[in-house]
């Protein structure tokens, strides 16, 4: 049996998470959380019960070790992250490279993450596609973009909301003004948007107002 298990959470709509996801969450020894008063109103919404121990950017490489004693004496645990699916640009890869590392059974469960219908409801070519995460914010940044501006597949990148635009000025000098794009604002919540058109068009619709909520934004690849 799987010592730990990794549990997709809802990015938004809390009725978004599976019936095995709620089972394992019930069913383990200790959950992992990369904050634990966001998953304790998750877990408390199913009336979940589980210890809960804080598992984050700040402390994953110090209580790695401790973490994986216990794994090996055959405690079961479950990581979550804030939203989506743990590992994607959130915590995860640390405990899991390091839980194979000492020969112990991972399980990742299937489920929500921002990328997969932000990419899908764009409309742009899904069948191959590269994942970019967020971009850097200075160093490295300039580099990414010339190289990226090459990129013939479709290109997915996690923005916060207050550099969306200066974001997609950047894609505007680095992969022109008429590429195709597309910007999902607030999947699978209340004020859900997504705005699909040219760069220059989605740069102008997010020019006219402040923005707010959670962002995907997907570029089209090159001669797409
Ligand atoms: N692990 C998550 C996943 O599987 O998608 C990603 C975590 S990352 C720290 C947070 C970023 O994911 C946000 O800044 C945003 O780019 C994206 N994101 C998460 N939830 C979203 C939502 N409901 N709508 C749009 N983007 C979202």
């Amino acid at each position: 049996a799987p010592s730990l298990y990794i549990v997709p959470t809802p990015i938004g709509n809390l009725a978004d998470i599976t019936l095995r996801a709620l089972e394992v969450l019930k069913s383990v020894d200790l959950i992992l959380a990369e904050d634990t008063r966001t998953s304790g109103f998750l877990l408390k919404h199913y009336a979940i019960a589980r210890p809960l121990q804080s598992f984050h950017n700040f402390n994953e490489h110090k209580i790695l070790t401790s973490l994986i004693q216990r794994l090996e004496k055959g405690e079961v645990m479950a990581l979550v992250s804030d939203a989506g699916t743990p590992g994607i640009s959130d915590p995860g890869f640390l405990i899991i490279r390091a839980a194979l590392q000492a020969g112990l059974k991972v399980e990742c469960l299937p489920g929500p993450t921002a990328f997969v219908p932000a990419l899908v409801k764009s409309g742009l070519p899904s069948d191959r596609f590269v994942f970019e995460g967020f971009l850097p914010q200075k160093k490295g940044r300039q580099t990414l973009l010339k190289k990226l501006a090459e990129e013939e597949r479709t290109m997915i990148f996690y923005e916060s909301p207050y550099r969306l635009v200066k974001t997609l000025e950047h894609f505007k000098e680095y992969f022109g003004a008429e590429r195709k794009a597309s910007v999902s604002r607030e999947l699978t919540k209340m004020f859900e948007e997504t705005v699909n058109g040219t760069i220059e068009e989605i740069l102008t619709h997010f020019q006219a107002k402040e923005v707010k909520g959670e962002i995907v934004m997907v570029v089209s690849g090159k001669d797409d």
